[in-house]
């Protein structure tokens, strides 16, 4: 079936409306009508081009939330109308010690929510900014929160799990400090989660103007981190810092942060490198740098109940889908509080 969507043609061009096809649901298949979609800034780094293999036409989105439409024959779990959600794995092998683990975020043959291979026209996935979707049952996922703050729970889908997933495996809790760097769609979540968790955080951000927001938001502290002497004060001092910054940037400003084993998680994917660490900056600690990558579809329904039940959901800005241009330039200023969310209502017409 055809159903409208929000697009671009070439990483050097505007996203427009475009017309998709969405498959008829297979057995396994639950097609969703997308009532809100999440701006995250990986839809701005692949539809424009800034990491390597984007296929155009290119529909970003991978913060889904909607209403089930209908389902395949075989599908149990959910019913036409169910509230539910869709992150950014659309597919997996289903059966490599990854999907067994419940880990299809680390499957060698995971399928992205966009720009992934798929049999589907036309030959590769096409994300949220859309009106529907239609996914295999295994990766959808159930919202248990009041639907008046459906389009704030958009967001958790994937800066929710990026954030909630390393928090949890590097065991964030009482009596751990933790620092979240880059005060953005996924730093806002981060602060809002680490502290749910029980744990002593730190906010740094390059804008003086977010120190206020983001004691609201949940910090203890807030360092802004082009002050030398606001950072030298925590010098040593991190169980964890959790780094969203979406551009280079020097990293061995935060590693002399961490205590002896304390390490540090890069979530942000910048298009280009950062400068390689100074590895005394490990050694003389015993410090790690790590990566993570969003989260599996368990732990990914483990957050959502989670946020449900301790009342957390994105803090959000609602823009129409013509808006979406203006709103990745505002990204990039920093200019949002803290994630921008598409009512996809207004793609109808
Ligand atoms: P965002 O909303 O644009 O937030 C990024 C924040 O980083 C900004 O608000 C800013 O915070 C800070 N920042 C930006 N440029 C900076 C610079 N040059 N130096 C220092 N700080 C800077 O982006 P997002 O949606 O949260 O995504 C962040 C990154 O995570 C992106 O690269 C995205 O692709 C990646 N990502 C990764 C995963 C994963 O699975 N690992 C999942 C989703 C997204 P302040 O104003 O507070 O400094
Ligand atoms: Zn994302």
């Amino acid at each position: 079936m055809l159903v409208n969507a929000y697009g671009a043609h070439a990483g050097d061009q505007p996203l427009e409306p475009l017309r998709i096809t969405r498959r008829a649901p297979g057995t396994h298949d639950v097609q969703i009508d997308i009532a809100f979609c999440g701006i995250c800034h990986s839809d701005l780094h692949q539809v424009r081009a800034e990491w390597h293999g984007t296929q155009f036409p290119c529909v970003p989105g991978h913060e889904i939330v909607g209403r089930v439409a209908a389902v395949g024959a075989h599908v149990h779990g959910f019913r036409p109308g169910d509230l539910v959600g869709i992150g950014c794995i659309v597919d997996s092998c289903k059966h490599c010690a990854d999907c067994e683990d419940g880990l299809e975020n680390y499957c060698d043959g995971m399928i992205g929510t966009y720009n992934f291979p798929t049999p589907d026209a036309p030959g590769w996935t096409l994300g949220g900014y859309s009106q529907q979707i239609v996914v295999h049952e295994r990766y959808v996922l159930r919202i248990r929160h009041p639907e008046e703050q459906l389009a704030a729970v958009a967001p958790l889908l994937c800066a929710g799990i990026t954030t909630y997933s390393p928090l949890r495996h590097w065991k964030v809790g009482p009596g751990k400090k933790v620092g979240v760097v880059g005060i953005g769609g996924l730093g806002h979540m981060g602060i809002k989660l680490a502290h749910a968790l029980g744990a002593h955080v730190v906010a740094f951000t390059t804008s003086d103007s977010k120190r206020e927001a983001a004691r609201q938001l949940g910090a203890d502290e807030v360092v802004v981190s082009r002050n030398a002497e606001e950072m030298a004060a925590h010098a040593k001092s991190f169980d964890l810092i959790l780094n969203t910054v979406a551009a280079p940037h020097d990293l061995d400003a935060f590693l002399v942060l961490l205590k002896r084993d304390g390490g540090m998680t890069l979530v942000g994917a910048p298009a280009t490198p950062h400068a390689s660490p100074n590895v005394f900056n490990l050694i003389m600690k015993r410090r790690t740098l790590a990566g993570s990558m969003i989260g599996g579809i368990a732990e990914t329904q483990e957050m959502l109940d989670f946020c449900a039940e301790h009342g957390i959901v994105a803090d959000i800005e609602l823009v129409r889908a013509d808006q979406i241009n203006e709103s990745y330039e505002r990204m990039l200023k920093g200019d949002v509080k803290y994630r921008f969310v598409i009512d996809n209502a207004t793609l109808a017409g």
